[in-house]
């Protein structure tokens, strides 16, 4: 199969045509140029490495009854809200459950890797890896040691079956915790995340030490907090949809001008859908609706790029031939393809080269 129109990948944005045999890209080149004379089939659309949801609480997919009005912290505040009363009344079945289903539609939007921070200690990263096992999707555990302070034992056993530590935040965990869960998952090869200045403004230095792998959300930093991230080389995980439910949003045109590593995420599962592409429209709207508009482009790349790099797999975002990326087509307009991708992508649009017959094509 070729595909004539635009390729977005971790070299930009630009036309072309990209040649597959089944899953795999083996020829790219200018529009025109392919060798195969017209025998072929072909089809039109935007050629993409498939999408990344790089911040989500999977095991809140047990509820999905809208949020009470009120602050988050009596929502998700650990360990008296109300998601961890669910988590906790919750048959360990039904959650492994909840969490399969919302993989399973993860992966009809073809998110091929998810990054989910697991709460509920040993037995919470079990469930969920289980939950995992033959969905498709990638998922990396960043999981939460119970114990305080931190039992080393129950750390060392945590990190034997997960990729990492994700923390609420430096308000809730202190000095000793964190430089214990960072230190150790440094020593271990892992990732050391967590959640930074989203209820309130948080010092820079405090969450930036020590130095995390993994921001989320950012909200109430400030230009000088925004630029000393940046300063660090932090990669930064925004969910702008669930910062709007509780009346906030991530100044995502000041990340932009910063040149933050910025990735997008789904967040808590009980409030949103974890798809990528409902995140990334609400994304660029609610932007030029506060009249601080982000790029399609920089958005796209966090949704395709800049996860992949992260992961320490920048291959799997490059369109070429001999990579191992097994790049997904939208089958939308070429014009402005990065405008495409953040606001016309839906799941109806995607075929997956090596899987999917190629439908008619879209014009919405
Ligand atoms: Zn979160």
């Amino acid at each position: 199969m070729i595909v004539e129109g635009a390729i977005v990948d971790r070299d930009g944005i630009r036309t072309g045509y990209v040649r597959f045999r089944g899953p795999r890209v083996i020829e790219v080149g200018a529009i025109g140029t392919d060798s195969t004379r017209g025998r072929v089939r072909r089809i039109h659309g935007i050629v993409v490495p498939p999408p990344v949801n790089s911040h989500t609480h999977l095991g809140d997919s047990v509820s999905s009854r809208e949020p009470p009005l009120g602050p988050v912290g009596d929502i998700v505040g650990s360990p008296t809200g109300l998601k961890f009363r669910l988590l906790s009344e919750t048959p360990r079945a039904r959650k492994v459950r909840a969490m399969r289903s919302a993989l399973a539609r993860m992966r009809r939007a073809a998110v091929a890797a998810t990054v989910d921070f697991r709460e509920e200690g040993l037995d919470g990263v079990r469930q969920l890896r289980e939950a995992s096992t033959g969905s498709g999707v990638d998922v990396r555990i960043l999981g939460r040691p119970l114990a305080r302070p931190v039992d080393p034992v129950e750390l060392d056993r945590l990190l034997k079956e997960c990729d990492g530590i994700g923390l609420s935040s430096s308000r809730e965990e202190g000095p000793e915790v964190r430089a214990t869960i960072a230190r150790r998952c440094r020593t271990l090869g892992k990732r050391y995340a967590l959640h930074a200045s989203e209820e309130v403004r948080e010092p820079v230095d405090r969450y930036l030490s020590p130095k995390p792998d993994l921001l989320v959300h950012l909200v109430k930093a400030t230009p000088d907090d925004l630029e000393a991230v940046g300063a660090a080389g932090v990669a930064v995980a925004v969910c702008p949809r669930s910062n709007a439910l509780f009346g906030r949003r991530p100044d995502l045109a000041r990340f932009e001008k910063l040149g933050l590593r910025m990735l997008l995420g789904t967040d808590n599962a009980m409030f949103h859908a974890p798809s990528i592409f409902r995140e990334l429209e609400f994304a660029y709207v609610s932007s030029r609706l506060m009249e601080r508009p982000v790029s399609p482009a920089y958005l796209a790349r966090a949704a395709f790029v800049t996860p992949w790099e992260w992961l320490g797999e920048p291959r799997k975002a490059e369109i070429a031939p001999g990579s191992p990326a097994t790049p997904i087509v939208l089958r939308l307009p070429t014009d402005d393809p990065a405008y495409q991708l953040v606001t016309r992508a839906t799941e109806h649009v995607i075929v997956r080269p090596g899987t999917d017959r190629p439908g008619p094509s879209s014009r919405p």
